[in-house]
């Protein structure tokens, strides 16, 4: 029998939000998104999921209003609404958590203030200026624990060699 989705008899607003993004890839999509991802085929190809699960979960939240379809040519692309972006200091918490416990190298990604190249603590503030900085002004590039380049070859991997701005499309 399959688990339900939903946690029906849990009150806690905590329960609502895992029904959003608390299911398998579902973050992961997010993240991808904020990485500037936004065509099926540039998820499909950096999570190496199924295309039928990946299609569910974006299905999924483009339900729950976290991401938009935008008609792109013949297709659409995914792109994160308000709702969706207002996840970020949650998603940033969370990666700086998995580098704290479990990047023993250091993190993979670092996340900079555009306008200094300064660090972007888990609050949102820059560790240089003091100022708080939004999404669109975070740059990523490749932290002390990257893979080597000849780890993966995916076109989001490729891309995210150099330094990029959250939420900017990959190309
Ligand atoms: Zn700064």
């Amino acid at each position: 029998m399959a688990l339900p989705r939903d946690y029906a008899e849990q009150p806690c607003s905590l329960a609502r939000t895992l029904e959003i993004v608390g299911e398998r890839w579902t973050l992961l999509i997010v993240r991808d998104a904020f990485y500037g991802a936004r065509s099926f085929g540039e998820f499909a190809d950096h999570l190496k999921i199924p295309r039928a699960v990946l299609t569910d979960r974006l299905n999924a939240l483009v339900g729950a209003d976290v991401l938009q379809k935008v008609a792109h040519g013949r297709r659409f692309h995914y792109e994160l609404t308000p709702k969706g972006i207002s996840l970020w200091p949650t998603v940033h918490a969370l990666i700086q958590w998995g580098d704290e416990h479990y990047a023993p190298r250091g993190p993979r990604r670092l996340f900079l203030h555009a306008a200094d190249e300064q660090l972007v603590d888990t609050g949102g503030v820059c560790t240089g200026c003091g100022q708080a900085i939004a999404p669109t002004d975070i740059i990523i590039k490749p932290g002390p624990g990257a893979e080597p380049a000849h780890a993966a070859d995916d076109s989001v991997t490729v891309a995210l060699r150099e330094p990029h701005r959250l939420l900017q499309p990959l190309r």
